[in-house]
């Protein structure tokens, strides 16, 4: 199954979709883990990426639609994938749809996972107070900026998942059990649409 995990910044896509690696064999493929991997090899794209990155601005389009495109040919990829944090925007979104047009394949759902922002923020705020090494997108005003592109930039591609009967819808407030859980049953419902 070919899925979208969708949200706002620290609503807990990337946990979600490491359970559903872990329980279905789907990569999870995520452009901040990608992004975060090329920073640390020292890479062109890393170079440029990094100033942008701890700014909490998007990466350019050209960027992370080549990084995608480029990861769904691999062969671990043909029976399905987890995208965390890719499509951010419409023109990403569009992208997507081509390519996997091109590789005979198609989106099969979108599950957005929903958290307030308030409580995204006392989430970091808590997540500082306990950890040693935070990334250093992981301050309180990072946070806020990230949040400011995901309602301007993001946000905005729930209308365009909705129109294409793929968008389905969680509240991210609960455990991470139920939600996993609800996730599951999801899945059940996407694949019986024809996927
Ligand atoms: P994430 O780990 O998904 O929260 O991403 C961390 C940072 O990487 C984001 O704040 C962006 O700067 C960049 N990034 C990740 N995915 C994308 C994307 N699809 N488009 C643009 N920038 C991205």
């Amino acid at each position: 199954m070919n899925l979208v995990l969708f949200g706002p910044p620290g609503a807990g896509k990337g946990t979600q979709a490491d359970r559903l690696a872990a329980a279905h064999g789907w990569p999870k493929l995520s452009t901040g883990d990608m992004l975060r991997a090329a920073v640390v090899a020292g890479t062109e794209i890393g170079r440029k990426a990094e100033n942008i990155m701890d700014q909490g601005e998007l990466v350019s389009d050209e960027v992370v639609v080549g990084i995608i495109a480029d990861r769904i040919e691999e062969p671990d990829c043909q029976s399905g994938f987890i995208l965390d944090g890719f499509p951010r925007n419409v023109p990403q979104a569009e992208a997507l749809d081509a390519m996997l047009k091109d590789e005979g394949l198609r989106l099969d759902g979108v599950i957005e996972i929903r958290v307030k922002d308030r409580i995204l923020i006392d989430r970091i705020k808590q997540r500082i107070s306990e950890s040693e090494e935070v990334r250093a997108d992981d301050t309180v005003e990072t946070l806020e900026k990230r949040l400011e592109v995901y309602h301007a930039q993001t946000a905005p591609l729930l209308p365009y998942y909705e129109a294409q009967g793929k968008l389905r819808k969680i509240d991210g407030m609960q455990d991470i059990d139920n939600v996993a859980t609800q996730i599951e049953g999801m899945l059940e419902e996407l694949s019986g649409d024809g996927a």
